[in-house]
């Protein structure tokens, strides 16, 4: 789908290409953080710009994309399992090096950098990557949801539950009875 030839950008230092794209729900219905999946509520839409920065300190040559990815994903809470709705806007900054044959070590100082292998620059596995790591690990319906009850599981969002407060989950019981 994003298909850009790194050539015309290599010999043009003054080109920009601006990069406007948007992932249909058809084409992209859920994202995954590599343990989980969530659906995905709106489009991604990705907006951006190729240009080419010119040669680093060391002459490599280098093709650089920056732009930003929005969406919104349908998470859980994770104290009270409501469902919630996460607006990600994703900052994407990579930069595309041409390998002239050279294996690059990549350290922490070039962890952006992405080896280009043909002509063509992966500018799409770079934006999905970078939207997947950007999925928060926890998210809460609000800052002070009370979560569930451990005993009974009632939404304490809702009010108490009859349970004693020092009532402890008691799959704790039977660890205890092995002290
Ligand atoms: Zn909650
Ligand atoms: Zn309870």
């Amino acid at each position: 789908m994003l298909t850009y030839q790194a050539k015309p950008l290599f010999s043009d230092k003054n080109l920009r290409i601006p990069v406007e794209a948007k992932w249909e729900l058809s084409e992209l219905s859920e994202l995954s953080d590599g343990l989980s999946s969530y659906p995905v509520l709106e489009p991604l839409t990705v907006s951006g710009v190729l240009f080419n920065p010119g040669p680093d300190a060391n002459g490599k040559e280098r093709i650089c994309f920056d732009g930003t990815a929005r969406t919104v994903l349908q998470m859980s809470c994770d104290r009270c399992l409501e469902r919630v709705d996460v607006s990600l806007e994703t900052p994407v900054n990579a930069s595309f090096v041409r390998q002239n044959g050279v294996e690059t070590e990549i350290t922490f100082d070039n962890m952006d950098e992405v080896p280009l292998e043909g002509d063509e620059i992966p500018l799409e596995e770079v934006i999905l990557s970078d939207v997947s790591l950007s999925i928060p690990m926890k998210v809460l319906c609000k800052e002070d949801c009370k979560g569930l009850c451990p005993v009974c599981g009632k939404d304490l969002n809702f009010g108490a539950c009859d349970c004693e407060e020092d009532n402890l989950d008691p799959r704790w019981d039977a660890l205890k009875s092995l002290f």
